[in-house]
């Protein structure tokens, strides 16, 4: 039986209850990689639809392992919950904008409908707020279909590699990944 029909069996309360158990990271609250896996699919398709295509972040804190080392496992999960709030006020204004915890302290943003340049502002906005607020910084890779990806793959492998630039770089960053396919 699938979940969609199971879901449909339950009253409105338990099948919140059960979404948030099944799609939410219980942590931060964002979404988890499975929503990502499911989503990410019909935004793509969705993106074919308008005319200026679809960007995705990925965002990773830098230097978490040395917070953990210095303060300890739980002021690192407080740091991970912090940084998350500062992103999903960032982010408030766009009602479409999902956020995911997409590996332990990295984090996934899909932004419909944007240009590949906005994509860009954004992620120096996230960038820029969690430096101010938190006490850690991001770096942030940006990659947009299809200004600069074809397919899936090629749209979270290109922010994978813009992130790593980022890195590379001197961390704080935020960077677009430039190649065109
Ligand atoms: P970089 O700037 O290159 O990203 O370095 P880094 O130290 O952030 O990256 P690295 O991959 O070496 O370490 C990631 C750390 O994130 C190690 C791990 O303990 C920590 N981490 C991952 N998930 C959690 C979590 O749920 N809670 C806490 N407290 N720490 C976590
Ligand atoms: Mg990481
Ligand atoms: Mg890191």
């Amino acid at each position: 039986m699938d979940l969609e029909r199971i879901l449909e069996k339950l009253e409105q309360k338990e099948r919140e209850y059960i979404s948030t158990l099944i799609e939410k990271d219980p942590l931060t609250g964002v979404y988890n990689r499975r929503k990502f896996d499911n989503d990410i699919e019909l935004l793509i398709s969705m993106s074919d639809r308008t005319t200026k295509g679809c960007g995705l972040l990925i965002i990773d804190i830098d230097n978490f392992k040395d917070f953990n080392d210095k303060y300890g496992h739980f002021e690192g999960d407080l740091l991970l919950k912090k940084v998350t709030d500062n992103i999903e006020r960032s982010i408030r204004n766009y009602d479409k904008i999902h956020i995911y915890r997409y590996g332990g302290e990295e984090f996934v943003i899909i932004i419909p409908d944007t240009t590949a340049s906005n994509a860009l502002t954004i992620g120096e906005r996230l960038r820029q707020n969690v430096k101010d607020a938190c006490d850690v910084t991001i770096s942030v890779g940006v990659s947009h279909y299809k200004e600069l990806a074809g397919n899936i793959n090629e749209l979270i492998t290109n922010a994978d590699k813009a992130l790593y630039k980022a890195k590379r770089e001197g961390k704080d960053k935020v960077s677009l990944h430039e190649n065109t396919f």
